[in-house]
């Protein structure tokens, strides 16, 4: 079964509210195994909502509408539902009942707009609202199913879950597991762990997609099959080809700070840092997890004299380290050092040194030092030095 979602209200188009529904509904209907492929937001504006509607069902078998149910003449969600099947709005002196009795229970009067809320598009099913005034339905024909639920996000998650999963187990059979699994890589570009892993991003399923953040890159593999087993099995299966195609570069289930702290203190080794980087960027990365700054054992940031070329900048990275390692009583020190020079694109070449019991390694590459984005790769490129001398076998 495909699906789209249609948030609905012009606060939401403003950007004044973040349409947190539709992240919502595409989570749960893709738990549901429903594959949701489009999210629509609309204002509230009776014709391109009716618009927005037809155009989602000659797509989607199935429409899940969010927002415009108040009592106010700006929320038109009813009308142009209800025109999108060419029907008419009907009342139901029921739902006019309920409402009343929720205001009496409130002890407030109930205003003539709210008799607005009475109405649903003739034929369409009701879904009754016991946590707001508004009530939900639901409407078919031979297009497809579009059910419409209020926009105040405890309802809408309250109808969801006790109306809109039932009808979807119930009466359209649904029973698919849809398992998302999230591997991290890091040290590899994005094209090039892209091309390593093509053909996979191509399947449906199950399904392979890439996030970038600063040199670290997030892999999701989605399955979907009828039991979790199954599910399960088959993301088995594609994970083994990703450690295959990336090797080293993939992480596993853990981020890079959580792979290195977990290296740390299973070889039980401390580690002092040198870094002349006055925004201190390795350390920013190494702190993001509190069991690093456990086996941290001193810090020395330097931001004063870098040398011009990139080899003297390797040097004071690694007699750096070597001090920090002697002060501290380390067993590791990793020594970061920027020479001064920019190259054409404005890019510093920044010089790693890694001391440690077995010797001494070195990498230079050039960063952007001058925004905080730019500085954030150079703390992954640091830790990531470090996982790849702790993944080794020790010796
Ligand atoms: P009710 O009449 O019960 O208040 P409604 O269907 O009229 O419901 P709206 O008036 O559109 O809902 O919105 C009610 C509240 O819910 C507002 O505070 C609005 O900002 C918030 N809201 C609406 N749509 C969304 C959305 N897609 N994501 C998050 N919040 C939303
Ligand atoms: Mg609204």
């Amino acid at each position: 079964m495909d699906a789209e979602i249609i948030a609905i209200g012009s606060e939401l188009l403003l950007g004044v509210t973040i349409d947190t529904n539709s992240a919502y509904l595409a989570r749960q209907l893709a738990a549901a195994g429903v594959n949701v492929y489009r999210k629509t937001v609309i204002g509230d504006n009776a014709k391109r909502i009716e618009q927005a509607v037809r155009e989602a069902l000659d797509r989607a078998d199935l429409v899940i509408c969010t927002g415009g149910l108040g009592p106010t003449l700006d929320d038109v969600t009813r009308e142009a539902v209800a025109a999108a099947f060419d029907r008419p709005l009907e009342f139901h002196q029921e739902l006019l009942d309920q409402i009343a009795a929720r205001f009496a229970a409130m002890n407030r009067p109930m205003s003539e707009s709210n008799r607005r809320q009475a109405y649903v598009p003739a034929g369409a099913r009701v879904i009754p609202n016991p946590r707001g005034t508004a009530p939900a339905f639901l409407v078919e024909d031979a297009r497809g199913t579009v059910i419409v639920l209020p926009g105040v996000p405890s309802e809408m998650r309250y109808l969801f879950e006790t109306a809109v999963i039932p009808y979807l187990r119930e009466e359209r059979g649904i029973t698919t597991v849809i398992l998302v699994r999230t591997l991290h890589a890091v040290g590899l570009g994005e094209s090039v762990i892209g091309e390593r892993i093509a053909d996979l991003m191509q399947q449906a399923n199950p399904s392979v997609g890439i996030s970038a953040k600063r040199a670290r890159y997030e892999l999701r593999i989605g399955a979907r099959a009828e039991s979790q087993a199954e599910a399960e099995a088959l993301i088995a299966q594609t994970e083994a080809i990703i450690r295959e195609r990336l090797g080293q570069y993939l992480l596993g289930a853990e981020e890079l700070p959580v792979v290195v702290a977990r290296l740390l203190r299973e070889r039980n080794l401390t580690l002092a840092l040198y870094e002349g980087i006055i925004q201190a960027p390795v350390l920013h990365a190494l702190l993001a997890t509190p069991e690093i700054e456990q086996r941290l054992r001193g810090v020395e940031i330097h931001p004063l004299d870098r040398p011009a070329d990139e080899q003297a900048a390797s040097d004071l990275a690694a007699a750096g380290a070597s001090t920090v390692a002697d002060h501290w009583q380390s067993d590791l020190a990793l020594g970061v050092q920027p020479a001064s020079i920019l190259n054409e694109q404005g890019f510093t070449a920044v010089a790693f040194a890694l001391v440690t019991p077995n010797g001494e390694r070195r990498l230079t590459r050039p960063f952007d030092l001058r925004s905080a984005e730019g500085r954030e790769f150079i703390g992954t490129a640091a830790l990531d030095l470090l996982r790849r001398y702790l993944a080794e076998e020790p010796e």
